[in-house]
Parts: C-alpha cells; sequence; structure tokens
C-alpha cells in the first residue's frame, strides 16, 4: 500500500471524505502491464480513475495533502513502466474527460478521448488538420503532453489551449503560446493534469478530409505491420536525421535482450516478444545508445517515458 511521509498528519476522516466523494473507480494493486502498449510493467499502488473535475480535484487534494506520489496516464502508448511498479497514485484519464464540445471549426475536447475517435470525428464535420493523427493510439491528453506528430505536423498545429487542473487543485487555462510546445514536447505545469483540449481546425469538406487519412494511413504502412505488442517509436529523430535509420544502419534489427527485441520491421520500434522486463527493453535502449555513440557519435534521445522502480 501507498505511504507517504505527511502520512501521519492526515486525518482517518479526511481519507474517508475523500473515498466517499469520489465518483471513479478506484482499484489496488494494479498490474501495469494491463494498461500500457508494450504490456510490461509491475504493479501500482492505486490506480484511480476520475469521472470529471470534481473528482481530479479531490484526488490532486487527496495525493498533495498525504505526500502520495502520483502519475498521469493516458492510453499507456509511449510510457515504459519498470518492473517494481509505481508507489503511489496513477491517475487514470481513459474514463473520465470523453466529452467534446464542437463550436464550428473549433471544439473543446476531453482529455481521455482517443486521438482516432477525434480524427473520425473530424472526418465526419469535414474539418482538417488532425489527419496526422491517424495511427497515433493514444489520448488527446496524452498527444498534447507529448506533442505528438507525425509527418511534419504535431498537435502545436492545432491546439488553441489547454484546460488543467494545477496540483493545487485550481483550474487554469493556458492559451497554446504559453505551452512551449517543441519536439514531443510541451512545457505543461509540474504535477498538473490536462482536462480538456481547445483545438481549432480548418472548414473544409468530408471528402478532402478521408483523402488525406488515406494518404497518411498508406505512410504508415510499414510500422503498422509492427504486430507485437510496442510504444512505436523510443528513440527521438536527431536533427536531420532518422533515429530508425541510424538503428537499422548500425546492424541492429532483430538485436534481443530477454523477449525485448529491436524490431524486424521498424528498428525505432521495440517490441515485446511475449514476457520481456522492462529491465530487457532498458538494455537493449542502453546498447542501441551505446553503438549509436560510438559508431557515430550521436546521442540519441529517448521518446519514451520510463516511470517506476526497478
Ligand atoms: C503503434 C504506435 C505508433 C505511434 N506513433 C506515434 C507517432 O506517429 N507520433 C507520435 O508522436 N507518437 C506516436 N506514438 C506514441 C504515443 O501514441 C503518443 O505519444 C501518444 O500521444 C501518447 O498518448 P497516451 O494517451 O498513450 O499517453 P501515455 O503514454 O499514457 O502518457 C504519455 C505522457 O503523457 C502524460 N499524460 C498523459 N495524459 C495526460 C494528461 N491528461 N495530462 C497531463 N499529462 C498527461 C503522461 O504522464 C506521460 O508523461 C505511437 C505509439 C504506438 C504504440
Amino acid at each position: 500500500m501507498v505511504k507517504g511521509k505527511g502520512e501521519e498528519k492526515v486525518s482517518v476522516q479526511y481519507s474517508l471524505f475523500f473515498i466517499q466523494r469520489f465518483k471513479g473507480k478506484v482499484l489496488f494493486n494494479v498490474p501495469m502491464s494491463e494498461y500500457t502498449s508494450l504490456k510490461i510493467g509491475g504493479p501500482a499502488d492505486v490506480m484511480a480513475f476520475p469521472q470529471d473535475e470534481g473528482d481530479l480535484k479531490d484526488l490532486i487534494a487527496f495525493a498533495e495533502a498525504k505526500n502520495f506520489p502520483f502519475y498521469i496516464l493516458g492510453a499507456g502508448t509511449n510510457l515504459l513502466v519498470r518492473d517494481g511498479g509505481f508507489r503511489g497514485i496513477i491517475v487514470n484519464m481513459t474514463e473520465g474527460f470523453k466529452d467534446i464540445i464542437w463550436q464550428e471549426d473549433k471544439a473543446i475536447v476531453g482529455a481521455g478521448i482517443k486521438l482516432s475517435e477525434t480524427v473520425a470525428q473530424c472526418r465526419e464535420r469535414g474539418l482538417s488538420g488532425l489527419e496526422f493523427a491517424v495511427g497515433i493510439p493514444g489520448t488527446i491528453g496524452g498527444a498534447v503532453a507529448m506533442n505528438a506528430g507525425a509527418y511534419g505536423s504535431e498537435m502545436k498545429d492545432v491546439v488553441d489551449g489547454i484546460e488543467i487542473i494545477n496540483k493545487k487543485g485550481q483550474k487554469k487555462f493556458i492559451p497554446a503560446s504559453e505551452l512551449g510546445f517543441s519536439y514531443r514536447k510541451a512545457e505543461i505545469p509540474k504535477g498538473a493534469v490536462v482536462a480538456r483540449v481547445h483545438m481549432k481546425f480548418e472548414k473544409t469538406t468530408p471528402d478532402a478530409v478521408r483523402d488525406k487519412i488515406k494518404e497518411f494511413t498508406e505512410k504508415r504502412r510499414t510500422s503498422s505491420k509492427v504486430t507485437y505488442p510496442n510504444a512505436g517509436s523510443m528513440f527521438k529523430n536527431p536533427e536531420g536525421l532518422f533515429a530508425g535509420k541510424l538503428i537499422e544502419d548500425a546492424g541492429l534489427k532483430g538485436e534481443r535482450s530477454g523477449e525485448a527485441q529491436v524490431s524486424e520491421i521498424h528498428a525505432n520500434y521495440i517490441v515485446n516478444l511475449g514476457k520481456a522486463k522492462a529491465k530487457d527493453v532498458l538494455a537493449l535502449m542502453a546498447l542501441i545508445r551505446d553503438r549509436i555513440f560510438s559508431q557515430k557519435g550521436i546521442v540519441l534521445e529517448p521518446e519514451i517515458k520510463v516511470v517506476g522502480e526497478d
């Protein structure tokens, strides 16, 4: 169970008050392998599924008061959880925050909604801008936090701003201009949870959007053939280069550590052949980085997030 430094200071009544008020599900000792696309990760002490802003505020206040670490989880498609799991609370955003409010060429999209669902709704409405995201399996919240992108477009191009709940439990709107978007990164205040994303699109026709989606789907043909569990690209592309090409040229395609393997289809993907451990994936990542650095003098930066304990 969770242990926090300030736990003794918090009254039992407070915990009971929180438990009675919280509308979402709360699970204990949850294997993170069931919540990540890599299908890897030890147990999280607690996983809570806030249903709405009230739940989120209560949950953050509770975690802060008890001094419990917490980590925000979207679809877990860019995440490696270590084998020892996570000591604290995983805030799972995929069961609440599922609303989309459309206003002509704009939308306010709940953080828990899948990118694919948003792309599909844009297609029906003839709204262009998010087609690049077809085939990216995350949530809108995760996509903003990662500034997810593909083929020259990224979330930054379609985001007007975000609604967050900060670690004091306050709701704030942050305009895109203050999000410091860069390659696979947004500067979201530490400990804040993205609740909703304000998005803007270009009005066109459903057919035009459909054509673009088809074009991007075609471009994704190679990587979509990777069938083993994975987390997409493991490393960021160095300026002007492709990490996958560097890894392939270094002869590392198919390289294994335990049951983790550099994909034989897409060299920047590491796949779980069955019972891979986080330590296997991390060993393979270290091998790749060492090899590319010694051969090319290039330091590959991980794209995936790594959390938890060994
Ligand atoms: C097959 C495959 C293909 C992929 N292709 C691409 C691609 O082309 N381009 C690309 O950019 N990525 C790609 N990815 C990676 C991944 O899908 C994206 O990064 C996605 O946006 C992550 O969303 P998620 O909901 O899964 O986030 P998670 O993996 O759950 O979390 C990622 C990070 O975002 C944070 N986060 C999640 N939700 C919130 C929230 N509501 N508030 C605050 N922080 C939050 C988490 O704490 C974590 O740090 C791919 C992955 C796979 C498996």
